[in-house]
C-alpha cells in the first residue's frame, strides 16, 4: 500500500525557479556571480523598506495581524480603494493559491496563454480543474481574441499577465478593452500586473481603473517582489469588488503575511525616490540590452518589463549553461513552452555588460 497524492497532481509540472546564487557557487565553483534569471531589483531592497523591518524584527515574536489592517489600509489608500477592496499575500503566488482555492471547482476551467507565468497552471491542477491554454499571436504576444474564444460555459479563471512573463510583451488599452466586453460575468479574469511599474507605453492598459469602475469580475495582482525589491521578503496583493475579495479572507492562512513583509509594504509605498530610480535605471538597461542584441542579432521580443526574451536557437541549453561557468545565470524557457529561448533580466549597467561580452562570444563560436 503507498499513499496516494490526490489526483491534481499528475498534472504539475513542478515550477522550477532561477537558480540561487549559492548552488551555481557550489556546483561550478564560480564566482562573482551574477543572477539575471528571476527579475529580481538589481539594485536591492527599497532604503525605506529595509529600515521598517530592522524597526519591526523586535516584534518578530508576536503573531502578525492576520488582517494586515495596516498593510492594507495604506494599500487602500495610495492607490484609492476601500480596505475591503484590498487583499495581501505572501507574494503575488499566494494570491493566486488563495483565488484558485476560493473560486475553482473540480471540472472547472481556466484559460491562460501558452507561455506565460507556469504558477497559474500548478493551482489550476491542485485544484482539479481543467487547464485551456491558448496559442501566442505574433511577436510572442498573448492572443487575447483566441483566449476569448476558448471560453465555454465552464470557464472559471482567466488568466492575463501584463507585461507577459517571460515574454515581457503587453496586451494595449484597446485590445483589453475590446476583450474585457466578450468576457461574460460569470467568469473572473485576473490581470496579473507585477510587472505594471517598469512599463512606459502610453498604450498600456491601467487595469485598476477597470476595478475602480466597479466591474465585479476583474481582480488585479501586483507584487513588491520586483520594482521594490521585496523579493525575499515575499509580499503580494490584489484589488478588486469587495464580493470579489471576500470568499479569498475565508482560505487565506491566517497569519500568511509576516511581521516583516507587513511593515515593509508601508514603508516602501513611500519610497518613491527608490521606485523612480529603479524604474528609470531599467529603462537605460533595456534600451542597452535590446540595442546589444539587435547588433549581435539576437531576436528578441519587445519588451515593456524588467527582462528581455531571447532567441539562442536549438543551442539555448548549452548556451545557458556555458554562461553558468561564467557565473552568469539567466532563465531557460523549456518550461516555458519556449525551448530556443532564454530569459534574462536586466540588471545593474556592468551586469548587463557582462552578459552582453559573454553572449557575444558564446555566439560567435556558434
Ligand atoms: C514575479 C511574478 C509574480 C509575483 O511573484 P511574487 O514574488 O510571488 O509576488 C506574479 N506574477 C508574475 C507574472 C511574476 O513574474
Amino acid at each position: 500500500m503507498t499513499i496516494r497524492p490526490q489526483r491534481g497532481l499528475e498534472k504539475i509540472q513542478t515550477y522550477v525557479p532561477g537558480k540561487p546564487i549559492r548552488e551555481v557557487e557550489r556546483e561550478y565553483g564560480a564566482q562573482d556571480i551574477v543572477k539575471l534569471a528571476s527579475n529580481e531589483n538589481p539594485f536591492g531592497v527599497s532604503p525605506k523598506a529595509l529600515a521598517a523591518m530592522r524597526g519591526a524584527l523586535t516584534d518578530a515574536y508576536l503573531y502578525p495581524d492576520g488582517a494586515s489592517y495596516d498593510l492594507r489600509s495604506a494599500l487602500a489608500k495610495h492607490f484609492g480603494f476601500a480596505l475591503n477592496q484590498v487583499t495581501v499575500g505572501n507574494g503575488a503566488d499566494d494570491v493566486i493559491l488563495h483565488v484558485s482555492m476560493a473560486y475553482l471547482d473540480e471540472g472547472d476551467e481556466v484559460v491562460t496563454s501558452r507561455s506565460s507565468f507556469p504558477i497559474y497552471d500548478i493551482y489550476t491542477h491542485a485544484m482539479r480543474a481543467i487547464l485551456v491554454k491558448t496559442p501566442l499571436a505574433a511577436g510572442h504576444r498573448i492572443d487575447l481574441e483566441a483566449m476569448a474564444r476558448a471560453i465555454t460555459p465552464k470557464t472559471k479563471l482567466l488568466f492575463v499577465c501584463n507585461p507577459n512573463n517571460p515574454t515581457g510583451t503587453i496586451s494595449t488599452k484597446g485590445e483589453l478593452d475590446r476583450f474585457l466586453a466578450s468576457v461574460p460575468d460569470r467568469v473572473l479574469v485576473i490581470l496579473d500586473e507585477a510587472y505594471a511599474e517598469m512599463v512606459d507605453s502610453d498604450e498600456f492598459p491601467d487595469g485598476l481603473a477597470y476595478v475602480r469602475e466597479g466591474r465585479e469580475n476583474i481582480l488585479v495582482l501586483r507584487t513588491f517582489s520586483k520594482v521594490y525589491g521585496l523579493a525575499g521578503v515575499r509580499l503580494g496583493y490584489a484589488f478588486g469588488h469587495p464580493k470579489t475579495i471576500a470568499p479569498l479572507f475565508k482560505v487565506k492562512p491566517a497569519f500568511t503575511v509576516n511581521v516583516l513583509a507587513q511593515a515593509a509594504g508601508i514603508a516602501a509605498l513611500e519610497d518613491e525616490e527608490f521606485v523612480r530610480f529603479t524604474v528609470d535605471e531599467n529603462r537605460k538597461g533595456r534600451r542597452y540590452l535590446c540595442e546589444a542584441f539587435d547588433r549581435l542579432r539576437i531576436e528578441h521580443a519587445e519588451s515593456h518589463a524588467n527582462f528581455v526574451l531571447i532567441r539562442i536557437g536549438p543551442k539555448a541549453a548549452d548556451v545557458q549553461r556555458a554562461l553558468l561557468r561564467r557565473g552568469i545565470i539567466v532563465r531557460p524557457c523549456v518550461a516555458y513552452d519556449l525551448p530556443d529561448f532564454l530569459r534574462v533580466s536586466i540588471g545593474k549597467a556592468e551586469q548587463n555588460e557582462r552578459l552582453v561580452t559573454a553572449l557575444a562570444e558564446l555566439l560567435a563560436k556558434r
